[in-house]
């Protein structure tokens, strides 16, 4: 399979030449068309098997750069990993110009405010802080389409469950969710059932 099967606009297609991938990995090849087909997609799989490309390409095609507040929110586990993934959202949107701000805690509460104000596309986030923008009203959900939850088990693992519960029902509920996962203990496999529609599973 190649990324040109997806269809992929041409923006895309030459961020993934210029990071390097030649052709999609396996969950990349079964996770970019259920993202672009608007499925609500599980994914059970690794750090390594380029499972974060596999939501960002598809997230980076589906951005309309026209619009000002979030269309797209990926919750990460913690500080490292949202950077982490930011820079890739980042490196594959850098065409379509995506902007990705990055909110975490520890972090001034203010400039991420200002941030927030600026037009954004894509917000990947730690639960507690997005929790806080969006209690004070410092984030305009309205325009949010897409949910990613990733490293679900390590969030429940850390105690996010309920500060990631708070999160989505204040979230719109027309929206892909996709939730990716190294394990499926029973508790993420009730947010599954809890949050999503009739999902596509993906097991690497
Ligand atoms: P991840 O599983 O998202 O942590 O990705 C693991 C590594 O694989 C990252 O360093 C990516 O840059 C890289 N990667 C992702 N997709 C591909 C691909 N299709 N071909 C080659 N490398 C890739």
């Amino acid at each position: 399979e190649k990324f040109e099967d997806f269809r992929l606009s041409s923006e895309l297609l030459k961020s993934i030449s210029i990071l390097g991938y030649e052709e999609p990995t396996e969950v990349q090849a079964q996770v970019i068309p259920a993202i672009l087909g608007k499925k609500d997609v599980v994914v059970k799989s690794q750090t390594g098997s380029g499972k974060t490309a596999a939501f960002a390409i598809p997230l980076c095609e589906l951005l309309v750069w026209e619009e000002n507040s979030p269309q797209a929110l990926v919750l990460e586990p913690t500080r490292e990993l949202a950077l982490q993934v930011k820079k890739e959202i980042f490196s594959l949107g850098r065409f379509k110009r995506i902007k990705v701000p990055v909110i975490f805690g520890k972090s001034n509460f203010y400039n991420q405010e200002k941030e927030l104000k600026q037009k954004t596309h894509c917000v990947v986030a730690t639960p507690g802080r997005i929790l806080d923008h969006l209690e004070r009203e410092t984030i305009d959900v309205s325009k949010v389409k897409y949910l990613v939850i990733d490293e679900a088990d390590e969030m429940f693992n850390m105690g996010f469950v309920e500060q990631i519960e708070a999160v989505i029902r204040r979230l719109p509920q027309e929206r892909v969710t996709v939730l990716l996962s190294a394990t499926m203990p029973e508790n993420v496999a009730g947010l599954c059932s809890k949050y999503m529609k009739d999902p596509i599973y993906v097991e690497i």
